[in-house]
């Protein structure tokens, strides 16, 4: 199989393997991982190096805490808020896609918001580049890869106040200034690991600046505090992450998986600029090196594409059900061999239908 799932997404085989070993005997314990306790050293080994490779692969500064919290991304568009914006202050949001409109709509209900920039007027095809952020919002909000519409921001946005991030789709498969965010969150499976669980990386210095009450589970304080311990974490997402995260670093760490990650996306794209059955979907220079969109000249065919995307076992390539026709995603873990396969096919196909 030739997984361009968009998300949950493809795994590095390793760490599917070693992760259920852990499910029978989880480091040679005679227990399951889902058995042990969390406050156990067996576990506390777990969470205290995925931290530390975290730190490690993003090159942290002391200013920066990491934390694995509960809850997919979306329970992020309202806890950053909660945390970072009091009800009469602004925050600056970029309105670039599906994801970045939900964060709008979770941010409004704690404070106000100022879409700085959008790129609906085309259907968000494009990264929003002239805009100007008020220098007194609390933050400026965007999301650094665009999972539905397959655009991607290519260089850190031009702005004074605190950036927020949301790389649920893009973290750890570019070498990036992470120290330049004030905060960073990615639900994990896309591109460290399974469903579950938020990888949050926050410079601690934007906390408890606001004044509302926050409830315990919801401030960032507390959990830095208790060291993502606060309640009952998600054990065994954690450690999958931890497999996925060892896994980048074998791989030379985020330099050299962005290498791999270009590769990929330039012989996708090349092959798709080529071919005049196909076409992209987004511009050129804001285009996704991890989710490809595009369509086809001719609707009709696009049924036909799919059915034979099948029969190569090529699997998640049908389209976002908003923006229609195709999507290749092509995460870390993704192979170069399966993009070479899926180019053959489009080639293939094109020479049968063009
Ligand atoms: C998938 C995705 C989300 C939503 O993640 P959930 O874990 O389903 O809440 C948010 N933002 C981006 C950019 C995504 O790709």
């Amino acid at each position: 199989m030739h997984n361009f799932n968009a998300g949950p997404s493809i795994l590095p085989r390793e760490v599917l393997q070693e992760a259920s070993q852990a499910l029978v005997n989880f480091n040679n314990s005679g227990l399951s991982i889902l058995e042990i306790g969390h406050r156990t050293p067996l576990f506390e080994d777990v969470l205290n190096e995925a931290v530390a490779l975290v730190k490690e692969l993003m090159q942290l500064d002391a200013e920066h805490e990491v934390l694995f919290l509960h809850g997919g991304a979306s329970t992020q568009f309202m806890q950053a808020p909660i945390n970072l914006l009091n009800d009469n202050e602004t925050a600056a949001y970029i309105d670039n896609g599906v994801w970045g409109s939900k964060a709008i709509k979770e941010a409004k209900l704690f404070g106000n918001v100022d879409v700085v920039a959008s790129s609906k007027d085309k259907n968000h095809t494009y990264i929003p580049k002239d805009f100007i952020v008020n220098p007194a919002s609390k933050y400026l909000h965007i999301t650094t890869n665009n999972t539905v519409e397959g655009t991607q921001w290519h260089r850190f946005p031009e702005t004074d106040v605190p950036v927020v991030a949301d790389m649920s789709s893009d973290i750890l498969s570019c070498s990036l200034d992470f120290n330049r965010y004030a905060l960073i969150y990615a639900g994990a499976q896309k591109n460290m690991g399974m469903a579950g669980v938020n990888l949050v990386v926050i410079n601690k210095s934007i906390l408890g600046k606001v004044n509302r009450k926050i409830p315990t589970i919801l401030d960032y304080q507390n959990h830095i505090a208790n060291g993502s311990m606060l309640n009952t974490p998600p054990v065994f997402a954690i450690y999958v992450s931890l497999l996925t995260l060892r896994w980048i670093k074998k791989m030379g760490g985020v330099q050299e998986i962005e290498k791999l990650n270009e590769a990929k996306a330039k012989l996708f794209y090349d092959t798709l600029d080529s071919l005049p059955v196909f076409k992209g979907t987004v511009a050129k220079e804001d285009r996704s090196l991890m989710n490809a969109v595009f369509v086809m000249e001719d609707p009709a065919l696009e049924r036909a594409f799919l059915d034979q995307c099948k029969k190569e076992n090529l699997y998640g390539v049908k389209g976002h059900r908003i923006v229609g026709g195709f999507r290749v995603s092509m995460y870390n873990a993704l192979p170069i061999e399966s993009v070479k396969v899926m180019t053959d096919v489009m080639k293939e196909f094109c020479l049968q239908y063009a």
